[in-house]
């Protein structure tokens, strides 16, 4: 099982390290043609509207075809990037999660912290309401969920969703790679070994 990690900016060497240790063989992927090769990718954290600029107009192409077709994994930038709807200011997503998210959405003084939420019972986990400790770093915030979308973490007294997925496609507002919890990549690397 070959698993990429978009490797254009941003914090993809903790993802590397982490689903290595997890068993999975890692590509950095730096080349849109390398999708071709991999089973399953994640979009790590940064700066989604540097990544739009790197990917530019044929590697955003290439990479929407991608996550509409192969399983995807996006954190943060990631989940900015895969989107259908993104605020703050507009910007276009790869529309692969019926989602509507606010980049930044935290204000200055709490939009980086490590907070305590909560991995749900779903498809993808069956430990219900078990607690999971979230790095938030400059986080959007996910305003809305579509119909399709399951729901998988929240996070705060009015549980805003934090970790959602929809089909093959998951994303968190938090960065799970900095912890040192390894449920969530596990349950995309789950997601990948289903969808072969
Ligand atoms: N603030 C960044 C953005 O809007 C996301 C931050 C992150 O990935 N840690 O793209």
């Amino acid at each position: 099982m070959q698993i990429g990690v978009l490797a254009l900016q941003g914090d993809f060497d903790a993802h590397r390290r982490r689903l290595e240790e997890l068993g999975a063989e890692v590509v950095l992927v730096k080349k849109p043609e390398q999708l071709d090769a991999i089973d399953g990718l994640v979009i790590p954290g940064g700066e989604s509207g540097t990544f739009l600029k790197l990917l530019g107009e044929e590697g955003f192409e290439k990479l929407k075809e991608f996550v509409h077709a192969k399983p995807t994994f996006g954190t943060c930038a990631g989940a900015i990037l895969l989107a259908n709807e993104v605020e703050n200011p507009k910007q276009k997503g790869l529309g692969a999660i019926d989602i509507r998210i606010r980049r930044n959405a935290y204000g200055r003084q709490i939009d980086s912290s490590i907070r305590e939420g909560k991995l749900l019972q779903s498809s993808l986990n069956d430990q219900p309401g078990s607690p999971l400790e979230m790095v938030f770093i400059r986080a959007p915030k996910i305003e809305h969920v579509g119909a399709a979308v399951e729901v998988i973490a929240t996070e705060g007294t009015d549980n805003i969703p934090v970790a959602v997925r929809q089909g093959k496609v998951m994303a968190t507002t938090f960065h799970p790679e900095l912890s040192d919890d390894s449920r969530v990549h596990r349950v995309f690397l789950d997601l990948v070994t289903e969808a072969r």
